[in-house]
């Protein structure tokens, strides 16, 4: 399997460090507030990762961190007069929500942030006594990148302005320089905190995804995911003190996922130009339509989102759907061995996903598929639930259609009419099926009725 290495910059064959397994980390959430589209586009490319891996043999331990102590989080909390749990708990619950109506496979962890202090107050004080660290007088400490050579190596640096001893402390800063950052900020009144030799105070954002992946994955495992804005300063400073702490490398693969952008800018709260998946459902969409639309585009390209896109989107998973329906009604048997046009169709699809996660052109290969004249029924539609394990359509669950004795009955006598070429009277009947709810396509193997 071929994958980008955003640290490196180019497509390299993706080796596991123990045979068959892979060790995943992928940024979660920070649980303020709903996510959005966009959010969401990237845990579904994470999703799409993990089923391509699964799909080609390996076994995948997925962590997923939620950063469940932040500025933005106190912030609100203040403003809202609550405690910080009254504004996680919820908004992490309607998180996994989310991923449950996108078909998102669960991780095999969402470690808190705040369950995880020890572990980053550990780390922390390992960066103390290897002298990569200091506390600042405001008693908060900082990472000093001057001490770290290879610091810029993942976002390739050099044209941003280092500015070692120059501190940041806020959660959320400057993306165009690098400054010292901090790793442990001493507490501010009102603020939650947790004791620590360096006084009262509480973890940055980027200490708990060094701590929380090596707490789960070890100290070197394989791959490591977000979305593009992920990687500078989050990503780097992850490497930073992860490697400054352990002397080796971190993770071997960083992957990073383009945006989802509105009118030519990325979707983000702080611009307010987001949608909710409560507001796709909101407008009568199912949620993996949004999931299907995904799919037609690469995930290191930009991905413009418009309503008018969605609807295609819902219409497309619509007739897939149909497709699979009417597989489920064939009484065709299906032959032992795959037939040329099958195992041509699945060395392409296989060579599509696993070059890149090319998963838009594996898409227009489940299409050929659908409408390829030469497949047995029975073994196109296993080929399809095959393919379906990485697009997460929920595919399989589309039963054979439940059809009404009233139906097959008015099917009956329209098959009578149409033998007697009475066209006109066989059209009335099939209006009527479909005023019923069912839709009917008549096909080689006799006419096949579906729910509408
Ligand atoms: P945040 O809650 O801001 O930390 O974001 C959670 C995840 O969503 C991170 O991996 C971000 O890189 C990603 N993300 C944020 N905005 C977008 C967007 N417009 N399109 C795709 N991914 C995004
Ligand atoms: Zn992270």
């Amino acid at each position: 399997m071929k994958i980008f290495n955003t640290l490196r910059r180019r497509i390299e064959e993706f080796k596991p460090i123990k045979k068959g397994f892979v060790g995943l980390y992928t940024c979660g959430p920070t649980v303020y507030n709903f996510s959005h589209i966009g959010n969401l586009r990237t845990y579904i490319f994470e999703d799409l990762l993990r089923r391509t891996l699964e799909w080609g043999g390996f076994k995948v331990k997925q962590v997923m961190n939620i950063t469940d102590v932040d500025d933005k989080i106190i912030k609100k909390a203040v403003e809202e007069s609550k405690i910080i749990a009254e504004i996680t708990v919820p908004y992490t619950k309607a998180f996994l929500e989310d991923l449950k109506d996108l078909n998102i496979e669960k991780a095999a962890v969402y470690p808190r942030a705040t369950r995880h202090v020890k572990d980053m107050l550990r780390l922390v004080a390992s960066l103390m006594a290897k002298g990569f660290a200091y506390q600042g007088k405001d008693k908060s400490v900082y990472f000093e990148i001057a001490k770290f050579p290879d610091y810029g190596k993942l976002a390739d640096l050099d044209k941003v302005a280092l500015q070692a001893g120059s501190r940041i402390e806020a959660d959320e800063y400057n993306k165009e320089e690098a400054r010292d950052f901090v790793l442990w900020k001493a507490m501010k009144p009102g603020e939650p905190s947790w004791p620590s030799r360096f006084g009262l105070g509480r973890p940055g954002w980027h200490i708990e995804c060094s701590a929380m992946s090596m707490h789960y994955l070890g100290s070197h495992f394989d791959i490591h995911t977000g979305g593009v804005d992920n990687i500078f300063p989050h990503h780097e400073n992850e490497i930073a003190q992860s490697e400054a702490a352990t002397g080796k490398t971190f993770v071997n693969y960083w992957m990073h996922s383009e945006h989802l952008m509105v009118d030519g800018q990325k979707m983000s709260k702080s611009l307010n130009n987001f949608y909710t998946l409560r507001d796709i459902k909101n407008r009568g969409f199912d949620p993996l339509a949004f999931r299907y639309a995904t799919l037609t585009n690469h995930y290191r390209s930009k991905m413009n989102f418009t309503w008018e896109a969605l609807e295609a989107s819902q219409n497309a998973l619509n007739n897939l759907r149909f497709e699979i329906a009417k597989l489920r009604m064939s009484s065709a048997k299906a032959p032992r061995h795959p037939s040329e046009t099958e195992t041509k169709l699945v060395k392409s699809f296989k060579e599509a996903v696993e070059n890149d996660l090319n998963v838009p052109e594996a898409l227009g290969i489940a299409w050929q598929a659908v409408k390829e004249k030469n497949l047995n029924s029975k073994r196109k539609l296993r080929l399809l639930l095959d393919f379906d394990k990485i697009f997460g359509l929920g595919l399989a669950n589309i039963k054979k259609p439940v059809i009404p004795r009233k139906i097959k009955a008015i099917v009956k006598k329209r098959e009578l009419l149409r033998a007697h070429q009475q066209f006109i009277q066989s059209d009335v009947l099939r209006n009527k099926i479909e005023a019923l709810g069912y839709k009917l396509e008549d096909t080689e193997e006799g006419p096949i009725i579906t729910k509408k």
